[in-house]
C-alpha cells in the first residue's frame, strides 16, 4: 500500500484492487478531485490499510486473488475499528456483480467498470457526504446521549437532593414538633405552677380555705355592691376558737392542725351556697354572708355555728370540746373600707370573748370606742413603767389559828396621771395581750422581794413574813423566768423560802408538761407555790397530786356565800380535805365577814385574806400594819 504526501484533502480514500491499471486510474481521478488516496493490491493489505489508515471511504474490488471483496467487506464490518467505514464495490461489467450479496456483506454502493469519472466522483462524494452526515449525526447523537445521560444523572442528583431535603425537612419538622410539644408542656407546667402559686397566695395551706387576701377582695366587692344596690345586704362573722391554745399545747401542733381542719368542716356545714368561709390564720375564721335579709340571718348563722360546735371533736383518740366566740358586723353602705368591717367584726368578737366564751356579739359603735380605748391603754401602759406610774400594794394574809399576819400578797396598782388609781382588772388583760406583763411582772417581783427583805430587817420579830407574787400565763411561758427569779433573789438577798408564787389553774392546764417542770424547778429553790383562784379554772384535780404545790387559794366565789348550810361550804370543806390529804395548806380569798372567819376556822382552813382583815395597802400603811403588830383575835 502506498500513500501520497499529506495535503489538505476532501477525504481519505483507500482503493483496494488487484488491477494496477484500475488503481492508477482511480487514484488519478480521485487525487485530482482533491482526495487523499491510499491503495492496496489485495484484500489482506486492504484490511490492514483500513485498520491502520482509518480511511473515510474504501473502494473495494470484488474479484481479487486471496481474499475476495465480499470477504474483505464482511471482515471490515465485523471489526469494530473499521465497521463504520463505507465500502463501495468496484466491478467490471463482465464480472458478475452480485448486488444483493454486496449489500448483504455491508457494502453501500457499487461502481461498474469501465469507470465513468463523473459517476465515480459523484458516488464517492455522495458516500462521503453521507458518511460525513452520519458522523455528524453520530456526534450529535453522542452529544445528545451525553446530554441525556447528564440530564438523567442531574435528575437523579436532583431527586436525591430532593429526597435529602425532604428527609431534612421531615427531620426538622419532627424536631420542631417535638420542641413545640416540649414548649407546650413547659408552658402548661409553668401555667400550672403559676396557678398553684396564685392558689397558695390566696388560700390557707392547711384547710384549703380562702385566706385573708381573698377575704379583703371579697369584702371590697361586697361593699361596692351594697353601695349600688340597696337590696343587697351582707354580714361578716369573725370567729375565734375558745381554748384552742390549750389543745394545741397539750396534744401538740399536729393534733391542733387536725382539729382546725375538723372545725373548718363543721363551720362549712353552717353555710348556705352563697356564703364563704375564710381562715385568717391561727384559730381565727371569717364568714362572709351575702344576700341576707337582715342581721337576724347573721345571728342565726352564729347560733347554728355554736350549736354545731357543741359535740366533741375526736382528735388522736382524745375527745376535745371547742367553743367559739363570734363577732358579727352588718355590712352597711356607711362603711368605706373593708378593713373597717373586719376591724369591727374583730372588736365584736373580743366583746363576745370578754362576756365569757362561747358567745356571739353584734357590733355596735360602743365596741369601737372600747377598741380605741384599748389601743390608748396599750400606749399608756408602754409609758407607765418608764414613768414609774406603777405601785405595789400589799394585802395581808392572816394565819387563822394565830390571828396574826403570816405574810402579804403583792397587788399591782397603776397611778394613772389622768385616771387616778387603775385596778389591775382594767389593765392586766391588756398587758397580757401585748406581752407588757413580762417587764411589768418582773418589776413587781423585784419590788415585792426587795420590800419583804427590808421588812425582815426592820422587824426581826416578823422575820417569817412571806410575800405572795402573782405570775401570769405569759410570764410563766417565758423562757428565762427561772433566771429572772434567781437574779432577783440574788440581788435582793431574800431567802427564797419566803417567796410564794401564785399561779392560776388555767396557767398550768394550758401547758401541763412545761408547767410541771417549772414548778419542780421552783420547788428545788424552796420557793412556795400557790394555786390562785382555785375552783374556777378547768379541773386539774387529776394532776394536782403530781405537782409540787404548797397552797391552794380558794376563790372568793366559794368563800363569800359560806354559812352553816350552804353548798359552797361543802365545796370549801372538800377543797380543804383534798389539800390536806396532799400535804397542802389552804388560803381563803375574799374573807369579808366575821362569819366567814368563823366558818373557815371550823373547816380547818389555815389562812384567810380579805377586806375583813384589810384591803390592799400602799407601802407605808402596810409597814404600819406590821409595826403595830396587830392581832385579829
Ligand atoms: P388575785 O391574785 O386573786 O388577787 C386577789 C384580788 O382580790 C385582789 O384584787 C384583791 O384586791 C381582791 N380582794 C382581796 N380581798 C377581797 C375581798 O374581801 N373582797 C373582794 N371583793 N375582793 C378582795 P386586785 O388587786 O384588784 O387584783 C385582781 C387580780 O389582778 C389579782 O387577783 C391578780 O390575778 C391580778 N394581779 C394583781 N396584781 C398583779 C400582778 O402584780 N401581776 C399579775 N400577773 N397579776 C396581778
Ligand atoms: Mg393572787
Ligand atoms: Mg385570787
Amino acid at each position: 500500500m502506498s500513500c501520497p504526501p499529506v495535503q489538505v484533502s476532501k477525504g481519505n480514500i483507500l482503493i483496494v484492487d488487484d488491477t494496477p491499471a484500475n488503481l492508477e486510474l482511480l487514484n488519478t481521478i480521485l487525487t485530482r478531485a482533491g482526495y487523499e488516496v491510499c491503495v492496496a493490491v489485495d484484500g489482506q493489505t486492504g484490511l490492514e490499510g483500513a485498520r491502520y489508515g482509518q480511511p473515510d471511504l474504501i473502494l473495494l474490488d470484488i474479484m481479487m486473488p486471496g481474499i475476495n471483496g465480499y470477504d474483505v467487506c464482511r471482515q471490515l464490518k465485523q471489526d469494530e475499528t473499521t465497521s463504520e467505514i463505507p465500502v463501495i464495490f468496484i466491478s467490471a461489467l463482465d464480472e458478475a456483480l452480485d448486488k444483493v450479496k454486496a449489500f448483504t456483506v455491508g457494502g453501500i454502493d457499487y461502481i461498474a467498470k469501465p469507470f465513468q469519472f463523473k459517476e465515480v466522483l459523484a458516488r464517492v462524494q455522495n458516500q462521503l457526504t453521507i458518511r460525513e452526515l452520519q458522523q455528524q449525526l453520530r456526534a450529535k447523537n453522542a452529544r445528545l446521549q451525553r446530554e441525556i445521560h447528564d440530564r438523567i444523572v442531574a435528575e437523579a442528583e436532583v431527586r436525591q437532593l430532593n429526597e435529602q431535603l425532604e428527609q431534612r425537612v421531615r427531620q426538622r419538622t419532627a424536631e420542631l414538633e417535638s420542641a413545640n410539644r416540649k414548649l407546650e408542656r413547659e408552658i402548661l407546667e409553668r401555667r400550672r405552677a403559676q396557678e398553684q402559686l396564685m392558689y397558695m397566695a390566696l388560700h390557707d395551706s392547711l384547710t384549703g380555705l380562702p385566706n385573708r387576701v381573698l377575704l379583703m377582695e371579697q369584702l371590697e366587692k361586697a361593699l361596692k355592691w351594697s353601695k349600688n344596690n340597696s337590696d343587697y345586704h351582707f354580714a361578716v362573722l369573725f370567729i375565734d376558737c375558745d381554748r384552742f391554745k390549750v389543745v394545741n399545747d397539750s396534744l401538740g401542733h399536729l393534733a391542733g392542725d387536725r382539729l382546725l381542719t375538723f372545725i373548718s368542716h363543721r363551720l362549712d356545714l353552717c353555710l348556705r351556697s352563697v356564703d364563704t368561709l375564710f381562715r385568717l390564720g391561727g384559730d381565727e375564721f371569717t364568714i362572709l354572708l351575702e344576700h341576707i335579709d337582715g342581721i337576724e340571718d347573721a345571728i342565726q348563722t352564729a347560733e347554728r355555728i355554736q350549736h354545731q360546735l357543741i359535740a366533741p371533736f375526736h382528735v388522736d383518740g382524745h375527745e376535745v370540746f371547742i367553743g367559739a366566740s363570734i363577732g358579727i358586723v352588718f355590712g352597711t353602705s356607711e362603711y368605706d373600707q373593708s378593713e373597717h368591717l373586719l376591724r369591727d367584726a374583730d372588736a365584736a368578737m373580743y366583746c363576745a370573748k370578754d362576756l365569757g366564751k362561747g358567745r356571739y356579739r353584734v357590733f355596735d359603735a360602743g365596741m369601737h370606742v372600747r377598741a380605741v380605748n384599748f389601743l390608748q391603754l396599750e400606749t399608756d401602759l408602754r409609758r407607765a413603767l418608764d414613768r414609774s406610774e406603777f405601785r405595789v400594794y400589799y394585802q395581808p394574809i392572816i394565819d387563822l389559828q394565830r390571828n396574826s399576819i403570816a405574810g402579804f400578797e403583792a397587788l399591782l396598782r397603776w397611778h394613772h396621771p389622768e385616771r387616778g388609781i387603775v385596778p389591775p382588772a382594767e389593765f392586766i388583760p391588756a398587758a397580757e395581750e401585748t406581752g407588757l406583763i413580762v417587764p411589768i411582772g418582773a418589776w413587781v417581783l423585784r419590788e415585792a422581794c426587795m420590800q419583804l427583805r427590808q421588812w425582815h430587817q426592820e422587824f426581826p420579830q416578823h422575820s417569817a413574813l412571806t410575800i405572795a407574787v402573782n405570775i401570769s400565763v405569759r410570764q410563766f411561758s417565758q423562757a428565762n423566768l427561772l433566771e429572772q427569779i434567781d437574779s432577783i433573789l440574788r440581788d435582793t438577798q431574800l431567802d427564797s423560802r419566803f417567796l410564794k408564787l401564785e399561779i392560776t389553774e388555767s396557767t398550768i392546764v394550758e401547758n401541763y408538761q412545761a408547767a410541771k417542770a417549772i414548778l419542780e424547778a421552783f420547788k428545788s429553790r424552796q420557793i412556795q407555790l400557790s394555786i390562785d383562784d382555785f375552783g374556777t379554772g378547768y379541773s386539774s384535780l387529776s394532776h394536782l397530786h403530781q405537782l409540787p404545790v404548797d397552797l391552794l387559794k380558794i376563790d372568793r366565789a366559794f368563800v363569800d356565800p359560806i354559812d352553816e348550810n350552804s353548798s359552797e361550804r361543802e365545796i370549801v370543806r372538800a377543797i380543804v380535805t383534798l389539800a390536806h390529804s396532799l400535804n397542802m395548806s389552804v388560803i381563803a380569798e375574799g374573807v369579808e365577814t366575821a362569819v366567814h372567819v368563823e366558818q373557815l376556822k371550823k373547816l380547818d382552813c389555815e389562812f384567810g385574806q380579805g377586806y375583813y382583815f384589810s384591803k390592799p395597802l400602799d407601802l407605808d400603811r402596810a409597814t404600819e400594819l406590821i409595826a403595830v403588830d396587830r392581832s385579829w383575835a
